[in-house]
């Protein structure tokens, strides 16, 4: 088990501190419940024992039963922990002397994970809907620098820090980690095909195309849920198809080097929506923390002239050349009687270079 600590939006601080107030409540009858049961019998009460006192609060006070549990279970444990009778009074107000910072425990039964989007350029937003009593939910934003949706996620405890920002401290099962094969592969990123690698492997997402059709029907019928769902479907494809293309990779190789394109120099041209469409960021992105992940080399490298160059012999004399020969799928090199498909030329290019970096 680990525990990630995640940025809560700001715009939940309000709901938090009502419910912060609503655990604090529960904590001090609990205390006080206790202290005076042992004053009374000399026993202390065991979670167990204070459960069936407060059973049935959680209704009036919008706390999910779990989250009730876990506040006897803290403060059994706390009170064993330091050797003492009683513990502080817990008090959220901002006038008192010892204020306690917020604090709101749930459970793995009252959390689930309902998405990670990406947000900005490289950061994420993850979306988890907590259970507080009487089946209400409460939702909350947080900016994932984790990537939650890789994790299973255990105990979540939302917490305050002086200044009164929110977190999230979610303990995770360890992310298993992959072991990285023994290859070496070279992948260019194309329009046409989104990715070639030097083994010849593609990986095709385009997928835009193919819903045009059904896209435009439900844009004319002004149907705006039917737009969405195909754009998510399309979305959603295409993120699984990279994500298994990715994982092989991983798997099969301990270096993979990666041609590295300036996305911005093809926004200006019509090749902008086919360089979205292929999902050469998302796959870069994904190789990246997946590597990393694995202990594999990843590097990118300069892809200039990678097209033009033959991969047997060096020769540039009879190779594609330019946007004007970006047809040109095939060529056959006559220095050393080699034929190559581009791509695929292109990659191993692209792996020798990275081989040289090393
Ligand atoms: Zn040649």
């Amino acid at each position: 088990m680990k525990t990630l600590k995640l940025r809560i939006k700001d715009k939940h601080a309000g709901q938090l501190n009502i419910l912060a107030g609503a655990v604090n409540f529960v904590w001090n009858y609990v205390n006080e419940l206790s202290f005076k049961h042992l004053q009374r019998t000399g026993h202390f009460f065991s979670a167990y024992d204070l459960a069936a006192y407060i059973k049935g609060a959680g209704e009036y006070l919008n706390l999910h039963s779990q989250t009730l549990q876990a506040i006897t279970e803290t403060h059994a444990k706390s009170r064993k922990q330091f050797k003492k009778d009683k513990l502080n009074w817990r008090t959220n107000n901002p006038k008192a002397k010892r204020r306690n910072l917020g604090w709101i425990p749930f459970k793995k039964t009252a959390i689930k994970h309902l998405a990670t989007r990406q947000s900005g350029k490289k950061s994420l937003k993850t979306t988890l809907q907590l259970s507080l009593a009487k089946g209400q939910k409460l939702i909350i934003d947080l900016w994932d620098s984790y990537n939650l949706a890789l994790y299973s996620i255990n105990t979540c405890e939302l917490v305050q820090d002086s200044r009164g920002n929110w977190y999230a401290c979610i303990t995770v099962k360890e992310f298993p980690k992959t072991v990285c094969g023994t290859g070496q592969v070279g992948i260019d990123l194309g329009c046409k095909e989104s990715a070639v690698t030097s083994d010849g492997d593609v990986l095709t997402t385009k997928l835009t195309h193919k819903y045009a059709e059904k896209l435009a029907i439900a844009q004319r019928a002004k149907h705006k849920k039917r737009v969405r769902a195909i754009h998510a479907k399309i979305k959603n494809t295409r993120q699984d198809l990279i994500h298994k293309f990715t994982n092989t990779l991983v798997k099969a190789n301990n270096l993979i080097v990666v041609g590295k394109i300036k996305s911005k120099s093809f926004t200006s041209t019509n090749l902008a929506k086919s360089v979205y469409d292929a999902g050469w960021f998302e796959i870069k992105r994904q190789l990246d923390y997946k590597c990393k992940n694995a202990g594999c080399h990843y590097i990118e490298v300069n892809e200039a002239y990678t097209t033009q160059t033959c991969s047997c012999c060096g020769s540039r004399q009879d190779s594609p050349k330019g946007r004007a020969d970006l047809g040109v799928r095939v060529w056959f090199c006559s220095s050393c009687q080699t034929v190559h498909q581009r791509d695929v030329n292109g990659a191993k290019n692209i792996l020798a270079v990275g081989l040289d970096r090393l």
